[in-house]
């Protein structure tokens, strides 16, 4: 019997010990969770803004423009870290800055549409690629391309121009389609060429022209992110030319619908001869909607599309006379104003 006392007594014993050790762990969690040792160690606080970081914070530089940007505290730029208090003089056009790519708006599937700025005269030109994506890739490949050397010195931009560079206006297209027709449209596929305010018509006579994949012009003008953002880029910053890169007809188109630019067409001209690109274009006898090129005209924007030879090729030499003849090209006077 004693000794199932003493049986009984141990399992006790070393009970109330488990309970007082549990007591007093709880209680040391609780301290240190008091103190904030705890949290510090489950990583629940820094983690996610770490991962969150890398999606948010990049290509984010200027262009929202309304004062004191909250990402500038934690990006990389010196000049404004002396004073806590913005300056009111700072505020009214920060420009981004040079070779740092920024983005103007989000695409349907919320990527950026980024731009590069070079140069800062008071000319504004601006050159586009992918409205197609796709397919149309090397569109894309080019402009980029234009950019790098941009960065490296092997082209330079005139004193007088201010040069945006667009590489990739359809990302969406782009990244779900890399190659293939399908990534014509945007992710709402929607033709981000047949979208813009200017002789559009939510459907078109597709026979023959560039109908390979289902498209629509979109519910209305400008329904789409793309075309609000890059609308709304080139009237801000009062953009004087533009160039938007098409492939694959080896052609220069000076409009669509609308009536011819006088200034449109000796772009055209001028190019044409340092390229050998057809203008003007062939007659394709389809009937172009919603296109931005004549959106532009509308807003005395001279603008081109430009079509490369393939679907793979960039035209490198071709297109490097292109982008010198451009920016060195001035509008001629117009026929009313002072004598030619
Ligand atoms: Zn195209």
């Amino acid at each position: 019997m004693s000794s199932t006392k003493n049986d009984f007594k141990d399992p006790g014993f070393v009970f109330g010990l488990g309970v007082g050790a549990i007591v007093g762990i709880a209680l040391g969690l609780f301290v240190l969770s008091a103190l904030g040792i705890l949290d510090a160690s489950t990583g629940a606080g820094p983690t996610v803004p770490a991962t969150d970081l890398p999606l948010t914070a990049p290509p984010q530089p200027e262009r929202t423009g309304t004062g004191p940007d909250p990402m500038s505290a934690t990006s990389p730029t010196p000049t404004t870290s002396p004073t806590l208090t913005p300056d009111p003089t700072v505020t009214p056009t920060p420009m981004p800055l040079e070779g740092e790519a920024f983005s103007i708006g989000k695409s349907v599937q919320g990527r950026d549409l980024k731009v590069v700025r070079f140069g800062s005269g008071p000319i504004v030109r601006m050159i586009i690629g992918a409205i197609h994506g796709g397919y149309e890739w090397n569109t894309a490949a080019l402009v980029q391309r234009l950019v790098d050397e941009l960065r490296a010195g092997i082209l330079t931009v005139p004193p007088d121009i201010t040069l945006y560079l667009l590489p990739d206006f359809n990302p969406d297209g782009s990244r779900n389609y890399p190659g293939s027709i399908y990534g014509r449209s945007n992710a709402n596929r929607v033709d981000l060429n047949r979208n813009w305010d200017s002789h559009w018509q939510a459907d078109w006579p597709r026979s023959g022209c560039f109908n390979y994949a289902p498209l629509t012009a979109g519910e209305a003008p400008f329904s789409e992110p793309e075309t609000q953002a890059l609308s709304k880029f080139l009237l801000d910053n009062h953009v004087d030319a533009l160039i938007s890169y098409h492939s694959q007809m080896g052609a220069i188109f000076a409009t669509g619908s609308s009536p011819l630019h006088p200034a449109a067409d000796d772009l055209a001209r001028r190019l044409s001869v340092v390229s050998g690109y057809l203008y003007p274009p062939p007659e394709t006898g389809c009937l172009y909607t919603g296109q931005l090129v004549d959106w532009a005209v509308d807003h005395d924007i001279v603008a081109l599309t430009i079509e490369l030879t393939t679907h793979e090729s960039l035209d490198l030499e071709i297109n490097h006379k292109v982008f010198n003849a451009f920016l060195a090209w001035k509008r001629p006077a117009e026929p009313g104003g002072e004598g030619e």
